[in-house]
């Protein structure tokens, strides 16, 4: 097991981490960081970014993506590409334990973001195993990402972004919707419609989910309908990704552990907001290392 110690540990490399770990690295503090996936977190499935100030154009998550890898690695943050699975407390220090490493720190920032929720019905994780079924466009194998048939489930801002996105691939999008009334963002709707080569299908909710023996994906329908195609992208909404949060006792929230991000801000999860909160809870934390020094 790999032992470190730090004064300020952050668990998530999205733009909220990133940007605590930045500000904290300009203040003299040398956080580690820890992410699981990738720099970038959950905008590296954005299609478009178009509301980042300076970035008049807009730009695609995955460049957006770069770009923060580049800032934070040229400031030669520690970062530690490993999943944390638990966060206890022993005596005055805070203890992260990934598989391989275990991380004492003073001050921890947590910045995890949110989770898809689930369809909740039959076949669904078989489905995810058999990598015919996904939750975020970037975990979609290489192979799959042209030529195919895709079903996207959700009536959202995030399952309009996944359609424009892949209907630029020669991909055939279809739009499931449970109800009349579609969430999204009246530019993506009518980015989507004005596109014409994106199929919508509303009210129908999926029931099951079934395989046919050409390795496709049989989707059934309220209707009983069958829908094939070679996977579905389920974006039915999200939920605060905060089981780590468990066992934190009380009264070291905000004294100590530090929440940040789309973990806490429900319907408010944007780019901007994530980060600006990393900088804020930087700025406070650098203020408790300089008042205790
Ligand atoms: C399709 C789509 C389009 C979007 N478009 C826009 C847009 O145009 N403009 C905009 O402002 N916002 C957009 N957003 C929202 C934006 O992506 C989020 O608000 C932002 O990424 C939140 O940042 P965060 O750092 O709080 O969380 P996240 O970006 O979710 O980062 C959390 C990170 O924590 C890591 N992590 C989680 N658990 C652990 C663990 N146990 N150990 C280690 N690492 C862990 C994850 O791998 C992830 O990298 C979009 C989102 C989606 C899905």
């Amino acid at each position: 097991m790999n032992k470190r110690q730090t004064k300020v540990a952050i668990i998530g490399a999205g733009p909220a981490g990133c940007a605590a770990a930045i500000q904290l690295k300009r203040a003299g503090i040398d956080p580690i960081l820890f992410e699981k996936n990738k720099i970038g977190g959950l905008a590296l499935n954005a299609n478009l970014i178009e509301n980042y100030l300076g970035i008049e154009q807009g730009i695609s998550g995955l460049e957006f993506g770069e770009k923060m890898e580049e800032q934070v690695l040229s400031l030669v943050v520690d970062i530690i590409f490993e999943k944390v699975e638990k966060i206890t407390i022993e005596q005055d220090k805070i203890v992260l334990t990934t598989k391989e490493t275990t991380c004492l720190c003073d001050f921890l920032i947590v910045a995890t973001g949110s989770i898809s929720k689930p369809l909740g019905v039959k076949g669904e994780s078989e489905a995810e195993k058999r990598e015919q079924l996904f939750y975020e466009p970037i975990f979609v194998p290489e192979t799959k990402i042209t030529n195919s048939k895709i079903a996207i489930i959700g009536g959202s801002d995030a399952a309009f972004d996944y359609a424009l996105n892949f209907a630029q691939r020669e991909n055939e999008i279809i739009i499931i919707h449970r109800t009349e009334k579609f969430k999204c963002l009246p530019l993506l709707y009518y980015r989507v419609s004005n596109l014409g080569s994106i199929e919508l299908q509303y009210p129908k909710k999926v029931k099951e989910v079934l395989f046919s023996e050409e390795n496709k994906l049989n989707l059934l329908l309220d209707d009983d309908s069958i829908l094939t195609v070679d996977f579905a992208l389920v974006a039915i909404g999200r939920e605060p990704n905060n089981m780590l949060l468990k066992d934190i006792p009380e009264e070291l929230m905000e004294s100590k552990v530090f929440t940040i991000g789309d973990l806490v801000n429900d319907r408010y999860r944007q780019i901007s907001i994530a980060a600006g909160e990393g900088l804020h809870c930087a700025m406070k934390i650098i203020e408790l290392i300089e008042n205790n020094e």
